[in-house]
């Protein structure tokens, strides 16, 4: 084969074709490597049903990951490689998932059951491309066009309409006419589709090289899944979106930077209701609210006033803040704010590295020193405690347990 097919693939097609099944690398991993990119996996479909495939891979480690779909997992070499039984799907009367699913015999009906044309080639044992529906084209053309009527795709399972999207931020390509048009006519029907499954495609969407564009083509497809989008007005939409691409791929710091900059006139209460609504687990949704209130809280940029934001907002959260701040900057060509910016996050960066005393647990006293001066367990404590905190990071006080005590018996004196 001329192409790049890892040897741990070659032993796996060739195994199932010693026993007489027909096999082919398909989908992303041929995909990719003909625009070279490097594939993050390996699927191969095969004629072989899933008992066969486990019979053939008997001295194998092999996963069930969904043998009522068709699809074993065999761990070869250390990679993990999926092998799946020609499918074509039935009726999709939920919308979610097809009703059954129907082995198929021959490969051009497992392509034609695939989302995109560029989805749906194959490479052949000797070294050639299989291309029913004009893939190879389309991917040189940078098309993303359903296989099929897009409409009737779509109405199978909608979120092709956001895979559309995904593929088109993560690929830099443009959705054909056609497919276009059926996925605004069909945006409607996203809402029947479970959360959990569109969470993951606009996690890739929003991490995407060209999240910004894609977000502003498509805002009227995304807006019910990020509602920010739609308080910005264009200019503001332009500016949130070119902002939150020019961070780091994180889905949670681009979605924070998003809902801040959209104008929402309550973000913390946008952002965790957008979390919540795609059922993403609490850290992420309490992490979105921690870089927001950070957001919210950092006005001064003092190493003084840099280490209280490091103490009481935590590092991840005071830096996604600067970072967010920092993008806005840069986005409205303000230089000198960005390069104020990028000063704060190293200060941050330098005092959390340096392990100076930056959160209560770092003082040395604690609320056994205290109860022993005569405060008791109480809100007072942890005011106490705090104080003493902000003391230490400000040098009014040495962070040494005597030091400490006399200062907070002062403070108790005084208060
Ligand atoms: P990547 O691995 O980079 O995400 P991929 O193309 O491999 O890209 P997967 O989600 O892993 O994407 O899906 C594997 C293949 O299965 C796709 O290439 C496509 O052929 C097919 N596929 C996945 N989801 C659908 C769907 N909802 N409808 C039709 N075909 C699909
Ligand atoms: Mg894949």
């Amino acid at each position: 084969m001329s192409y790049n097919i890892p040897d741990e693939v070659r032993f796996v097609l060739r195994r199932l074709s010693e026993r007489g099944f027909e096999a082919y690398p398909v989908g992303g991993c041929v995909r990719d490597t003909l625009i070279g990119r490097v594939p993050s996996d390996w699927d191969i479909t095969t004629s072989a049903r899933p008992d066969d495939i486990l019979r053939a891979f008997g001295d194998c480690k092999c996963f069930d990951l969904g043998k009522k779909y068709g699809t074993i997992g065999v761990l070869v070499g250390g990679e993990k490689i999926e092998i799946t039984t020609f499918r074509r799907e039935a009726a999709y009367t939920d919308m979610r998932r097809p009703d059954e699913v129907y082995f198929a015999d021959d490969l051009k009906d497992d392509l034609s059951r695939r989302d995109f044309t560029i989805n749906a080639l194959a490479f052949d044992a000797s070294g050639g491309v299989i291309d029913r529906f004009g893939g190879r084209a389309d991917l040189e053309a940078g098309l993303i066009r359903t296989v099929g009527d897009a409409e009737t795709r779509f109405r199978e399972d909608a979120l092709r309409i956001m895979r559309a999207l995904r593929f088109s931020s993560e690929l830099g390509f443009s959705l054909d006419g056609g497919t276009r048009a059926a996925v605004m006519s069909c945006r409607g029907l996203l809402s029947f589709v479970a959360r959990e499954r569109i969470y993951e495609e606009l996690r890739r969407l929003v991490c995407g090289k060209n999240a910004a564009r894609v977000i502003i083509e498509y805002k009227d497809v995304l807006s019910p899944f990020l509602p920010c989008l739609s308080f910005a007005d264009e200019a503001r939409l332009r500016a949130a979106s070119e902002a939150a691409s020019l961070l780091p791929p994180d889905f949670v710091l681009r979605v924070a930077s998003l809902v801040v900059s959209s104008g929402v006139p309550d973000a913390r209460e946008c952002a965790r209701d957008t979390f919540l609504s795609l059922k993403s687990d609490r850290a992420a949704r309490m992490r979105a609210d921690a870089i927001i209130s950070a957001y919210l809280a950092t006005d001064g940029l003092s190493e003084t006033e840099l280490k209280i934001a490091a103490a009481r907002l935590g590092e991840d959260a005071l830096s996604g803040a600067l970072m967010i701040k920092r993008a806005a900057a840069q986005c409205a060509s303000d230089d000198t704010n960005a390069e104020k910016f990028t000063a704060a996050l190293d200060t941050a960066s330098r005092l959390i590295a340096s392990g100076e005393c930056l959160t209560i647990k770092d003082l040395k006293i604690d609320g056994s020193d205290l109860i022993a001066i005569g405060i008791a367990p109480s809100p007072r404590m942890g005011v106490t405690l705090n104080t003493l905190l902000s003391a230490v990071i400000e040098g009014k006080v040495k962070n040494e347990r005597g030091e400490l005590i006399s200062y907070a018996k002062n403070w108790r004196d005084k208060t």
